[in-house]
């Protein structure tokens, strides 16, 4: 469900291949210009002088874009291979300076971890193969044209090789997760281990950045400054993911489970569902339940910017948003499979549903606060 209490998502969803949404973030767009500019007005005009600045916008644009299918490639490998190890993809969006594949879930041991994060960085590398070799026959065909290829040959080997640095949660990270995971048997140790290696990488970055900024070298460290915090924001990110899914493996959904639900007739208008539950019960969002049969849910969002005569004269059933197989979740499922459902659904709570009947609701918030408290009393 488009829980719209949450910030508005600043990804556009483009594609799918293989069941995979493709999106591509905000940031997705400023790199994109930024690439394209550096190729057509800086690098292609100064080494391969001689051609008009058309014919250097055009080798820019494709290189641009054959770069950016590069990485796309870079990331559907890792996600086919997720998949055919039986972890879902729900999601890839492409960000600054690469692609974040969404996994609904941790790899189940060091051997999957391992398949599913080398076969990004060898996919670059079979690229560079390729573009090297169009770059080869195309010897004699105009420079410009060969430098296109050149430049993506070289430009694949760059992001197979930056990727496999040995910080989480790049794929060099990950490798090196799985062998310390495979050697001492414990992801969370491995993952803690892997994210300090990432930040300090990511610190030495920033500080290479400024040292350059310093001597002159403004673009160049300022990128290196960027990747760093990029760097840094993920790594801390990928850890707390994990600690979260970690204390919630296998306890049961019964645990935190709302079990006086709330629920509103289709018929009832917004105006008293906003004074008579919204108001009332501080609650975000309610099932919407017909003689006993589930119909749908209904969520603050849905009444946001309504005057009170619309409120008055728009029902329930009008704005709900109706039920579909991804909000609904078995009552003996675990909260993990319930927050790896809310991830791959976009959805912040869940109907828990006991042989055809409305048992409870899940939500997003009652999960963080199980964990908070879980983490108080262990530590
Ligand atoms: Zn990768």
């Amino acid at each position: 469900m488009a829980d719209t209490d949450n910030q508005p998502r600043r990804a556009l969803g483009l594609f799918r291949i293989a069941g995979i949404r493709i999106s591509l973030d905000i940031s997705w767009f400023i790199i994109f210009a930024l690439v394209l500019f550096a190729l057509s007005a800086g690098y292609f005009p100064r080494s391969y002088p001689g051609y008009d600045t058309q014919t250097y916008w055009l080798a820019g644009f494709i290189a641009t874009l054959l770069f950016f299918t590069s990485v796309l490639i870079h990331e559907l490998s890792h996600s086919l291979m997720a998949i055919r190890c039986g972890i879902e993809i729900p999601e890839i969006t492409l960000f600054i300076f690469g692609g974040v594949s969404k996994l609904s879930q941790e790899p189940k041991d060091p051997k999957t971890e391992l398949k599913i994060s080398l076969v990004g960085p060898l996919s670059s590398f079979a690229l560079a193969g390729v573009f090297g070799l169009i770059a080869k026959i195309l010897v004699g065909a105009p420079t410009l044209l060969v430098a296109v290829f050149q430049y993506l040959s070289w430009i694949n080997v760059a992001l197979g090789v930056f990727n496999l640095i040995p910080g989480f949660p790049l794929d060099g990270g990950r490798v090196f997760r799985a062998i310390w995971w495979w050697r001492t048997g414990s992801l969370t140790r491995a993952t803690k281990v892997a994210t300090d290696i990432g930040k300090t990488f990511a610190v030495a970055l920033m500080i290479l950045g400024a040292l350059q900024i310093f001597t002159g070298l403004l673009i160049s460290g300022l990128w290196l400054v960027f990747i760093g915090m990029f760097l840094r924001g993920m790594s801390a990110r990928g850890y707390e993911e994990l600690i979260i899914r970690k204390s919630l493996e296998g306890v049961p959904l019964g645990e935190v489970m709302i079990r006086d639900v709330v629920s509103v007739p289709p018929s009832l208008p917004l105006n008293q569902l906003v004074h008579d539950y919204f108001l009332h019960y501080t609650y975000r969002g309610f099932p919407v339940v017909s003689d006993h049969a589930v119909l749908g849910l209904v969520s603050l969002s849905a009444v946001r910017g309504l005057s009170p005569e619309e409120q008055a004269k728009t029902v329930v059933a009008d704005v709900m948003m109706p039920l579909r197989e991804g909000l609904v979740i078995a009552a003996d499922a675990s909260l993990a499979e319930a927050l790896a459902r809310m991830v791959q659904e976009d959805a912040d709570r869940l109907l828990v549903m006991q042989e055809g009947r409305l048992a409870g609701l899940v939500t997003k918030t009652s999960l963080l606060r199980f964990v908070q408290i879980k983490q108080i009393l262990e530590t």
